[in-house]
Formats: C-alpha cells, sequence, structure tokens
C-alpha cells in the first residue's frame, strides 16, 4: 500500500516535471511543442523511390519512430495522436542535402544567438526545402557545432547536421573565400594526419579534402596523393567519410588515388570521366554531389554558364548509369541558391524521378550507414516530407514542401 502510494506521488511529481518541461520546451520553440504522436492521414506514400505509392495512407509516429504504416482500414489512428490530414499530398522520406555550409553571417555567435532569427534562416536555407539530414562540408566549428548542439536540444527547429573538417592543399587557399580567414593547409602527409585526428577528437564526421582549389586566374593548386591519403586513413580507421573538391581532372585522379568516398562536385570545366575513371569509381564505391545550380548561377556569362551545366548533366549521367551512387547536393549556404527547383530540373536532364528521389533519400541513408533513414517504412526513423504534389509525375514537386518533420517534430510548415 505504502509503496503504491509513494510510486503514485513519483508519477505525479514525473507528469508535473514533463508538464513544465513541456511549457518551457514550449515558450522557446516550436519543435518540443508537439511531443506527442504524430499521424499523416490520408496522403499518398512512397516507402521508397522505386515502390508503387500506398494510396489513402496512414503514417503513425510515435516518439521520433514511424509505428505503423498502411492504407486507412489497416491503421488504427491513436486518441491523443496529433493529424496531420494529407488528402490530395505525398509522402516521402526526410531528404538529406550532402552539400551544405553553415557559412553565412546569419549562423555567427550561433551559441548565444536569439533562436528567431536563427530559425528564421534555417527555415529559408533548408527545412521549407524538405531537409531533414545535411552534411555541412565547411564553416567554423565555433558557430556550427554549438548550432547542433542547441537544434538536438530541441531549441532551435532544424536538421540532423553531420559536420566534415576541412583540410587544404600548402598554398591552395580558394580565391572566393576571404584572405583573412586562416585555413588548415596541410604541407605534408603527418600534417594532414595530425589535422584530421584534430577534427574527430572535435566530434566531427568526416573529412573534406580540396585535392584542387580554384584560384582564380592562376594555375590550380592540387593536393598530393600522400597527403590526401593520410587524412583518408585516420577517417576510414574511425568509419567516417571523406568528402573531396576536386576542381580538375587531376584532382579526381587524387580522389581515385587517395581513396576518397565523395566527389563534392561534377568537374564541368573538363570533358567527361574517362573509362579508367570510371572504372575505379566502380571498384571504388565512389559518390558524386553533382552541384548543378551552382554551375547554372555562376556569374560567368550565360554562354559559358550553359556549357558548364551541360557538361555536369553529362558526368551525372554517366556516372549514375555506371552504376555510381548520386547524393543530392547543391553547395547552398555557400551560394545563395536556397530553392531547390533548378538542381531538381537540371538532375532530371540525367536522371529519372524516382533516381533523384533516391539521391535524396535511399541513397545517402545507404552510403552514409544510417540504417533506419531514407525510406517510409516502420522501425525507420520519423523524417518526413510531406508534399503537394506526387514527386514521380513531376520532380518540379520536391520543391513543393508543406510540412518538413524529424524525429516526429514539426520543424517546417508551409503558411
Ligand atoms: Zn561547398
Amino acid at each position: 500500500m505504502q509503496h503504491s502510494v509513494i510510486s503514485g506521488l513519483i508519477g505525479n511529481l514525473r507528469r508535473a516535471a514533463r508538464f513544465l518541461f513541456l511549457l518551457g520546451a514550449a515558450a522557446s520553440s516550436c519543435v518540443a511543442a508537439n511531443a506527442q504522436t504524430l499521424v499523416l492521414a490520408g496522403g499518398s506514400v512512397y516507402k521508397s523511390p522505386d515502390a508503387a505509392p500506398l494510396a489513402d495512407a496512414v503514417v503513425v509516429t510515435s516518439d521520433g519512430v514511424i509505428t505503423a504504416i498502411g492504407s486507412r482500414s489497416e491503421v488504427q489512428i491513436p486518441k491523443d495522436a496529433q493529424i496531420i490530414d494529407c488528402t490530395g499530398k505525398t509522402v516521402v522520406a526526410g531528404f538529406w542535402n550532402s552539400h551544405v555550409h553553415f557559412t553565412p553571417a546569419a549562423w555567427r555567435n550561433a551559441a548565444s544567438a536569439p533562436i528567431a532569427p536563427l530559425e528564421e534562416h534555417m527555415r529559408e536555407m533548408l527545412t521549407k526545402w524538405g531537409f531533414t539530414t545535411v552534411w555541412d562540408l565547411g564553416s567554423d566549428p565555433d558557430n556550427s557545432l554549438p548550432l547542433r548542439r542547441r537544434i538536438n536540444a530541441g531549441e532551435v527547429a532544424g536538421p540532423n547536421i553531420r559536420f566534415a573538417g576541412n583540410i587544404f592543399p600548402k598554398g591552395g587557399h580558394p580565391v572566393y573565400l576571404p584572405a583573412e580567414i586562416r585555413l588548415p593547409e596541410a604541407a605534408t602527409p603527418e600534417e594532414a594526419a595530425q589535422m584530421a585526428r584534430g577534427f574527430m577528437a572535435m566530434g566531427m564526421d568526416g573529412v573534406k579534402l580540396f585535392t584542387g582549389t580554384y584560384m582564380g586566374d592562376k594555375p590550380v593548386v592540387n593536393m598530393d596523393v600522400a597527403i590526401a591519403r593520410a587524412a583518408v586513413d585516420v577517417a576510414h580507421a574511425q568509419g567516417k567519410p571523406v568528402f573531396a573538391h576536386p576542381q580538375n581532372r587531376m584532382g579526381v585522379d587524387v580522389v581515385i588515388a587517395a581513396g576518397v568516398d565523395v566527389l563534392a562536385h561534377t568537374v564541368p570545366r573538363e570533358a567527361g570521366y574517362t573509362q579508367e575513371e570510371l572504372a575505379a569509381f566502380k571498384s571504388q564505391g565512389t559518390a558524386l554531389t553533382p552541384t548543378l545550380s551552382l554551375f547554372a548561377k555562376a556569374p560567368l556569362g550565360a554562354a559559358l554558364a550553359a556549357r558548364l551545366v551541360g557538361s555536369g548533366v553529362d558526368q551525372l549521367k554517366a556516372f549514375s548509369d555506371n552504376g555510381g551512387a548520386v547524393l543530392f547536393g547543391t553547395d547552398v549556404g555557400f551560394t545563395e541558391i536556397y530553392d531547390t527547383s533548378l538542381e531538381y530540373e537540371l538532375m532530371h536532364r540525367a536522371l529519372s524521378e524516382s533516381q533523384v528521389l533516391a539521391s535524396l533519400t535511399t541513397n545517402p541513408a545507404r552510403y552514409f550507414k544510417a540504417a533506419n533513414k531514407g525510406k517510409v517504412e516502420q522501425g525507420f526513423d520519423a523524417d518526413l516530407v510531406v508534399l503537394d504534389g506526387d514527386p514521380i509525375a513531376d520532380v518540379g514537386n520536391l520543391a513543393k514542401v508543406a510540412y518538413t518533420i524529424r524525429a516526429g517534430h514539426i520543424i517546417y510548415r508551409k503558411p
């Protein structure tokens, strides 16, 4: 008896504490306010990019996980659930953008900056476009690591963030980065290994190498294979991926020789990938983020930009037809092209609609070993996007986002 009174008291205290927590959280953010069962009802669901859609479906999420999915007659909607009416809409897995940067001024002092402007910028840049996981391929960790902490604590609505620490070749400070920033330039394999170890110790999730650096009118500065290899060895020993900005053919060949995992751009100033390069991509499992809209909007004049896009599309097609993993990526944060429509349109010149959807969902989940992401299946993370139209009927619908949901929390809703 006494025991049950005590446990009853503890239960009341717990409920009170939880209530207070919810109040506090609700006051500071829209994330934790939805900390309950969330149901998406009546939409058409693509469980994976090549599956037939499930019509008039119900997706139940609880504690950040998809707990049930099926037709309306099969799935019971829990009584206390928050329900999103998805009639006429399409539900797909949360999107990955595998090439972003938290570098714009909006992220400065992210550790102490007020929530509202951070969230507003996050919305404009990422959550409005359906991104629930992103790879930051280079930013100031003094801003971006605290930003991630605040997102993961539920303070700021935003995506999962993974970070790659950057290593540049000696004398290879890119012309497009301010000269006054000190960049980590490795002159020897030992220096590169030490930098890579430092990034891992800081809690970063990967490394990005500039195997080729753009120097404007001056020749591209390439990284020696031995220097790249040293960083790759450190990252791979910890199971972490390595990205590279290749810039030119030699930069691509350093990627291959050093065993880098992901090409962070196509190289549209070069002729297409050679048969030898394609064979190496295949045997090494190299992945590619095409970043085509970056080239389309480059301030180089319409004729050159069109040529670069054509070349990038051809490289994407050759890479994909060769069986390579294509990972959606835009370089947003470096570019100010937040709207993803153009990237989808350009990718679709080389890929089918379902291949474009795979580049946003199943491909990155598989490539980065996120076993519970990338599909709308029972037991998977409740990272979901509700679209106003069917993306397999028209790839442009991938940019028409009604809701973005991360771990069962609404992080964006169309006004
Ligand atoms: Zn970039």
